[in-house]
């Protein structure tokens, strides 16, 4: 049953459309949007007698949720190359690192995403996204935690003693969505692992857990390497970021708890695809694809072991250009042999529900948060790089 028209009305008939969980192939369909909302969905087209309503209808190919991005940093362009103007940039203006950000917020919108999880930066852009962020809601981790002295230096503050861990999380609790942690170093792609204990135990990282969780924040880690990998699982994080040098172990671990995996290919890959950029030779060229083939491996047995699998790009990261990078997330899943319902669930209603953001399934009732793409992916992944339009309570 479809409403009557008002001002605040319009109407999709598409040829098929992905809910947020599955594939509805055997349009057409009308979806029709009152005051923001998902009115109805019903099969055929029903656009003449809507436009004796007054109501506007659109005719699309293929309409699902907006796109999530799990984990990004909107301040950093990873659109920028050169290492020198990185690396000063980190002492820019807040008014620079704002427009920045901003650029970012729209790059990640005209690619389709409008939920966006900044994963961190120590100049609170992030926090102050969520107020520019317009038809993109921004999650923000604020500040993460790391040791004095251990990487994170660009997005986290340092912790020592317990007490000054407790007091940290109940200050970032008070503005922050989430809880990120810095839970081990990056990959030294030379050496072709990830040097240094991890920079906290696993009581330390549970005790972590368990007061954010006290105070309504989930934790995501920052961990790459079996050492890290180890204490993430045995500490009951919520999410693992990165997650380099993942095991069988570890993955039958994380299904069991219920852990979920953000694999941000994205950034590992971009160092092989331009090794000229570092200056990378051949045999950590070689030690890059080994990581980046071993990683595709691990998240096709993730997914067999029923791990969640969430979509995040690193964005902001070298070579890691917003926007665009979630989608070749979604390329990356797709040729580990994720189905697409798996790899589009990877990107809309399972990081909603994991991180109990507001839901956007299209369906009746919903908030509407949808868009439009020029052909189904379930014939074509392609036509997820090409994002026609994006609707909202207007359009
Ligand atoms: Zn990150």
């Amino acid at each position: 049953m479809i409403g009557t028209g008002c001002m605040d009305s319009y109407a999709v008939v598409t040829a098929t459309f992905f809910d947020g969980e599955q594939y509805h192939s055997d349009g057409p369909y009308t979806a029709v949007v009152e005051q923001g909302t998902i009115a109805g969905i019903e099969r055929g087209d029903v656009s003449v007698a809507l436009g004796r309503r007054d109501i506007r209808v659109t005719k699309k190919a293929f309409i699902m949720p907006g796109l999530v991005e799990a984990h990004s940093h909107l301040f950093l362009d990873g659109g920028q190359l050169d290492f020198t103007i990185r690396n000063e940039y980190l002492n820019a203006p807040g008014e620079e690192m704002l427009a920045v950000a901003r650029d970012n917020i729209a790059a990640n919108l005209a690619a389709g995403v409008t939920l966006v999880v900044d994963a961190g930066d120590r100049y609170g852009i992030n926090h102050l996204s969520r107020l520019e962020s317009g038809r993109v809601t921004v999650r923000s981790a604020g500040m993460a935690l790391r040791r004095p002295g251990r990487y994170g230096g660009f997005m986290a503050r340092e912790v020592t003693s317990g007490d000054e861990i407790s007091r940290a999380i109940r200050e970032i609790s008070t503005s922050a969505d989430d809880l990120k942690v810095i839970l081990t170093g990056i990959i030294d792609f030379k050496a072709g692992v990830v040097k240094g204990e991890p920079q906290f135990d696993r009581e330390e990282l549970r005790s972590i857990v368990l007061q954010a969780r006290a105070l309504g924040l989930r934790t995501f880690v920052h961990c790459s390497g079996v050492a890290g990998l180890e204490v993430a699982v045995a500490a009951g994080v919520d999410s693992i970021e990165h997650g380099f040098f993942m095991t069988r172990d570890i993955l039958k671990s994380m299904a069991d708890r219920g852990i979920s995996w953000v694999p941000t290919f994205s950034p590992v890959h971009f160092q092989w695809q331009r090794p000229e950029l570092a200056g990378w030779d051949a045999k950590t060229v070689a030690n890059l694809r080994r990581i980046l083939d071993s990683h595709l491996e691990h998240v096709a047995i993730a997914a067999d072991l029923g791990v969640p699998l969430v979509a995040g790009s690193d964005a902001g990261s070298h070579g890691v250009r917003h926007g665009e990078a979630l989608i070749a997330e979604l390329d990356f899943f797709s040729r580990t042999g994720l189905p697409m319902d798996a790899v589009l669930r990877s990107a809309t209603s399972l990081p909603r529900k994991r991180w109990g953001a507001e839901a956007a399934m299209l369906e009746v009732g919903q908030r509407a948060d949808f868009i439009s793409l020029e052909g189904s992916p379930f014939k074509d992944a392609r036509y997820l790089h090409n994002v026609e339009a994006v609707f909202g309570s207007t359009h």
